[in-house]
Parts: structure tokens; sequence; C-alpha cells
């Protein structure tokens, strides 16, 4: 048996904490307190040992002093971190110089009069109070051990101070909180389906809502005229880095408003929201652009207004010049565009340029053309092609001033734009071009209904197929469908889109239309949504809503770099969880209930299941 093991435990009998460990201060002193949490280091001077008591609230300096009690000296020898402990002491001022400004507590330590010993430990996989040391999966193992940092903790008391003033705003405004089914029908989000097979309808599953799009529109239907849900969504997708399987929205519904009304709410929201969770104001209202407002400028519908580094158009001096490469994209219809890079000139060495070229590569471009504007021209593997004067209006046209670099791509208009929005979004890295400014939020407004689905091959809902078409453009639906815009709106947030929505379609015969242009037959659509389609014919109100991804609002409150950080019990990128072994095999007999068999070549059923 260890020293540790040999160590009598003792139970908490009457004491009571007094205070937690971030809350003693100067004014405390002389006080009695008991204090109870997890040993964050001990230091043993010989005649005085010292420990830092922490718990989720901060950390206590203890002293242990044989003066005092010479047998609570005695056992705090065989204190280690993370025991837990109960002491009872006398609050005092620290000696002169002792005191630890970094700390709120800095200024007192607790003389203890009385030790429990609530519980030891075994020796933790990584140190709770060290750098982030091990790997990811390892620390999601033992997630409980990283909550305990007070780091990691801290992200977890601004998602619940995040989540009851979302609660307490709504409240006010007469929203009603619905809970609305998680075994459920496949919901139109566009995502691949969690399946949840049904024992007592062999063959039979349910599907895991990916939100709860359409019992929001239901309650509309019923009256509840104003509803929301703080809720978990369950979407299939591969796992890029800032997904979760199942992630939480602020999901709401009202009835008898319009797009403004949703997006007045929300700005309201945001604004109560990090007024009171983080004491900073927020200029209302937010900006707002169209959806094609935003890709021309930026590249992208979620653009980063942090920077400017905006994308000009070129393609008029293009077609004007001697470059074959340009001059061909421009005859095919194709477009030329640029990024000028403010006083970079002599930022990009060749082999940066050629680095940033092979990422254009990537981003799907063919390449990147660049010209240094100086006083008495360009220097440019391309300067040739352009006479000064061209050279000159292309500055003007692009505000390029002498010292600026000027980085052009040519391709078809989506491809140029989308690359130079990436282009944009990596120089703003380099240069350190997002400064910890004011958050920039931004409504993209009037996206378009429809996208292409180029392995579908048909049109598909670029929302969801129950969000209305511009009223203006309802007769683009039999002509050009895919010209039509949407009464859908997105918010987004430092260049992530936090949240997004859409006033309804609310009228049967509108919807119909709508499945006629996806190509969905009324077959199709009855199986999938006959159940709504129906609740459409009994009065619905015209009604919109929107959901926020509040995994990611949260992340970006708290400054953290991946939705992870403020998930308690986050999935690996693989869709795994190290600390309950999830998704893991099921034994036959469970199978067998529920009638279904493993395909040969699936994982069998695990041996040893209980
Ligand atoms: N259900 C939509 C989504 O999850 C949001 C909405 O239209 O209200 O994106």
């Amino acid at each position: 048996m260890t020293e540790a093991e040999g160590v009598a435990i003792d139970t908490l009998g009457d004491w009571k904490r007094t205070h937690d460990c971030g809350s003693l201060r100067a004014e405390d002193v002389e006080q009695e307190a008991v204090l109870m949490g997890w040993v964050n280091n001990r230091r043993d001077l010989g005649q005085l040992i010292f420990i830092d008591l922490r718990d989720r609230e901060g950390i206590t300096q203890i002293v242990f002093d044989p003066q005092v009690n010479p047998e609570a000296h005695e056992r705090a020898h065989v204190l280690r971190n993370e025991w837990v402990v109960a002491i009872q002491g006398e609050v005092a001022r620290r000696l002169e110089g002792q005191e630890n400004p970094n700390r709120a507590t800095g200024a007192i330590e607790v003389r203890v009069t009385d030790v429990r010993i609530l519980n030891r430990t075994e020796v933790p996989p990584f140190q709770v109070d060290g750098a982030v040391d091990a790997s990811e999966t390892l620390r999601l193992k033992h997630r409980y051990l990283e909550l305990r940092r007070p780091s990691v903790f801290r992200n977890f008391r601004i998602r619940h101070r995040a989540a009851a003033e979302v609660r307490s705003f709504l409240n006010k405004r007469g929203f009603l909180e619905v809970e609305t089914p998680f075994l459920t029908k496949s919901t139109p989000e566009g995502a691949r389906d969690y399946l949840v097979p049904s024992r007592v309808n062999p063959g039979m599953f349910y599907a895991l809502p990916q939100s709860p799009q359409l019992f929001k529109q239901l309650l509309m239907v019923s009256g509840f005229d104003r509803y929301y849900q703080i809720v978990r969504c369950f979407r299939d997708e591969d796992l890029r880095a800032d997904r979760q399987p199942e992630f939480t929205q602020v999901d709401l519904e009202m009835s008898f408003v319009s797009e403004e009304d949703v997006i007045e709410l929300h700005e309201g929201l945001m604004s109560t929201l990090f007024q009171e969770v983080l004491g900073r104001t927020l200029s209302l209202p937010f900006p707002r652009m169209t959806y094609q407002e935003a890709i021309d400028r930026f590249g992208t519908d979620r653009p980063d207004t942090r920077f400017g580094l905006e994308i000009q158009d070129m393609t008029a001096q293009a077609a004007e010049s001697d470059f074959r490469v340009f001059r061909q994209v421009v005859e095919q219809g194709g477009a030329v565009k640029a990024l000028c890079v403010p006083g970079q000139a002599d930022g990009f060495s060749r082999k940066d340029l050629d680095g940033l070229g092979e990422s254009v590569a990537e981003w799907g471009g063919k390449g990147l053309a660049w010209a240094k504007v100086a006083e008495d021209g360009w220097q440019s593997p391309i300067k040739k092609f352009f006479s000064d004067e061209q050279k000159e209006a292309l500055n003007r046209s692009v505000g390029a001033e002498p010292g600026d670099l000027l980085l052009m791509v040519s391709d078809r208009e989506p491809v140029a734009l989308h690359v130079l929005g990436m282009l944009r979004l990596e120089l703003a890295r380099r240069l350190e071009l997002v400064q910890d400014r004011e958050p920039a939020f931004v409504w993209v407004t009037e996206f378009p209904l429809l996208d292409y689905d180029e392995d579908e091959g048909r049109l598909t809902a670029v929302h969801h197929p129950f969000t209305a078409p511009l009223e203006e453009d309802m007769p683009l639906l039999d002509t050009a469908p895919e010209k039509a815009r949407a009464r859908a709106y997105d918010l987004v947030l430092n260049g992530s889109e936090i949240g997004g929505g859409s006033v309804r379609i609310h009228r049967r015969d509108l919807q119909d239309r709508m499945f006629r242009v996806l190509g969905i037959s009324s077959e199709e659509a009855q199986v999938k949504f006959g159940f709504f389609l129906e609740a459409l014919r009994y009065g619905a109100p015209p009604h919109a809503g929107m959901a926020l991804g509040f995994d990611r609002l949260v992340t970006i409150m708290a400054g953290a770099e991946s939705i992870r950080e403020v998930i308690a019990f986050p999935k690996t990128q693989r869709a795994t969880c190290p600390l309950t072994d999830a998704p893991s095999p099921v034994d036959e007999q469970q199978l067998e209930e529920l009638g279904l068999s493993l395909r040969s070549g699936a994982p069998g059923p695990s041996k040893d299941s209980a």
C-alpha cells in the first residue's frame, strides 16, 4: 500500500462551505472561512506547507502552519495535486511582497485550523494545471479533467450566460419556449440524416432532426405566434474543422411578420448579448448587403468586413491588353479580378508570390498574375502586355498607388471571385489585418432561391424548400427559376455565418409550385412532407424565422478557436467520442430485436458487449 492509499479519507460531516476559492479579498481578513476544492499545487517549505486550492471560481492560497495546528500540518504532507480537500481557517493578509496581483485572491491566504481530506486521486493522465500538453484524444478521453481547467471552464460560463440572456430577451418579447421531437422524420436542411431504428416497427426508422424547421412552422399554423427553442440539431456531414454532428441552435419563428422584424429582433438580441455577457456595446443597425454584393466585393457569402482589401473588377482593362491569357478568358465570357494590397510592393518576394500562386491553384484557380506598382510603372512579368496608358488607367480604376501590390486572377467569374476571396483571407492572416476591433456583423440578404446541383442534375433549394421567393421574382419561377432570389437572410460575424433564416411560403399553392420547380413530384412531396403540406391547407399565417448557430456564436464571443472548446463533450473530427467510445458495436440480440443485420464487410457486432 502506498502512503497515499493509507491515508484516511474524511467525511464532510457537518462542515459547510462559506466561500468559494475565488472570492476572498483583503476586506475579509480575520474572518473564519471554510473552503473546499482540489489541490492545484503544493509547496512544502519544511516549516510551512502551502497549497493552492482550486474550484471553478478561482484559486486561494492555503497555509498549513504546525504552530497553528500540528496535526493538520502533518496531514498536509501527503496531499498531492488534484486531491479533494476541505479546510477551515482564518483569512490573513499575505506578508508584504508576497501578494500576487495576477490573482483575484492574491492579497490574502487562509491559515488552516483544521483540514478534511475528502478524496485522493490516481496520477491524472495529464496535468490539470498545465499548458495544453496531451493529445486531443487523450484530453477528450478524460474531458472531465480538462474541464477542471479554469481557462476551459470560462467558456462554459460565457455559454451559460449567453443562453440565459437569450431566454430572458425572448421571454420578454412574448416568445414561448416549446420542445419539438427528436424522434421524427427527415427534415429538409439538405444534409444526411442520423437514423434511429424502431424496435416496435421493425424495418422503420426515425430521423434525428437536422433542425426543428417543420415543427416550428406547424406551431405557427397552431397560432403559437412566437416560438423559440435552444435546441440540439443533428447532421451527418463530413466533419470540417468547425462542424459537430450534434450542435445547438437558437431556433425561432414568428407569425405576421416580414424579414425586417426578424432582423430587428436579432440585432436587439445580439446587442443585449454582447452588452450583458461581454460588456461590449454594438452599434446598430448592422450593415446589410445583398448576396450578389457580398460575392462581388468579398468573393463569399460570409464576408469578413473587419478589413478592406476588397475585390476589384478589371475585366474591361484586361480585354484591351495584349496579354493573351487575360484576353482569352474575357473572350470566353470570363472575368479578370484583382486585389490591390496597399504598401506591399516590397512585402512579397518572388518565392512568396509563387507560394500564393500555388494556393490559388489549390482553391481552384489557374494562376496568379502580379504587379508591383512603382512611380515609374510596374514591376511585373506581364508589364510588357500593357501600354503605359493602360497601366495608368488600370491603377486608377483599382485605386493602386506606387508601393502597392496588385494580384490578378482571370477565370470564369465565380471562380475568379472565389479564389480572390480566399486569397483575401490568406493575406489578412499574413499581414495581420484583423485586429481586435469591434465585432463585425453584417446581414447578407437576397440569396438565390435555387442552385443547380451538378451531382443530382437538378435544382435544389439554397436555404430550404419552404423559403419564399422575392415577390418581384415570382414570375421567374416559370421562366428562369435559377435567377429567382429568396426572402432569406444570413447573419455573418467576423466572416463566420452565425445564423440564417427566411420568410416562409405559407400558401399551399405556392408550396406546390415550389416543389414542381425543384423537380419533386407530388408523390415524393407527399411521402416526405405530406403532413406539413396538409397543415398548410388549414389557415397558415404569414410567418418567418431564423436559427442562430449557438456554438459558433459562443466560440466567437469567448475568443475560442474551435466550437469544440465551447461544447462540454464534443466529438472528434471522425465523429467519435473518445470518452464513452461511441459509436460502438452492439450485440447480435439488439440487432435482432430491431430486425437488422449487418452486411458482410461491415465490422461485426462486438462479441463481448454486455
Ligand atoms: N432551419 C434553418 C436552419 O437550420 C433556419 C431557419 O430557416 O429558421 O438553417
